[in-house]
Formats: structure tokens, sequence, C-alpha cells
């Protein structure tokens, strides 16, 4: 008795996803709204775009 093989059919192995950063959503900026004062913290209508310190700009969250 033998068992029946399995038809040999490559699978493709999907690439590897990096998962985009949640911080910047995969634009690897994050843009945050320009804080006037120290203590209130007043958003105003300006927003900074700074590199992402959570994937450094590549959009995608650290495996780490
Ligand atoms: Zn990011």
């Amino acid at each position: 008795m033998t068992a029946a093989k399995k038809p040999a059919t490559r699978r493709k192995t999907p690439l590897p996803r990096p998962s985009k950063c949640p911080d910047c959503g995969g634009n690897g900026e994050c843009t945050e709204a320009v804080k006037v004062g120290t203590r209130k913290g007043r958003i105003t209508d300006d927003h900074q775009t700074g590199l992402c310190l959570t994937c450094w700009g590549s959009g995608e969250a650290p495996t780490d």
C-alpha cells in the first residue's frame, strides 16, 4: 500500500510584506500639529512634517 503522492505543485511563497508603520501609515513621515506653549499646548493650524521616528522614514513597521 503506497500512500498517494501529493502533486508536486510549487507553492509560491509570498514575499514577506512588511506591515505599514502604525505611526506614519507607511509614509515615513509624521505630520504633527504645531503646538504653542508648553503648558496649554495650543494647537495651531500649522503642521510640521518630520521623519517618522518609529520606522525612520522607511514606512515599514519595525520588526524588532
Ligand atoms: Zn513610521
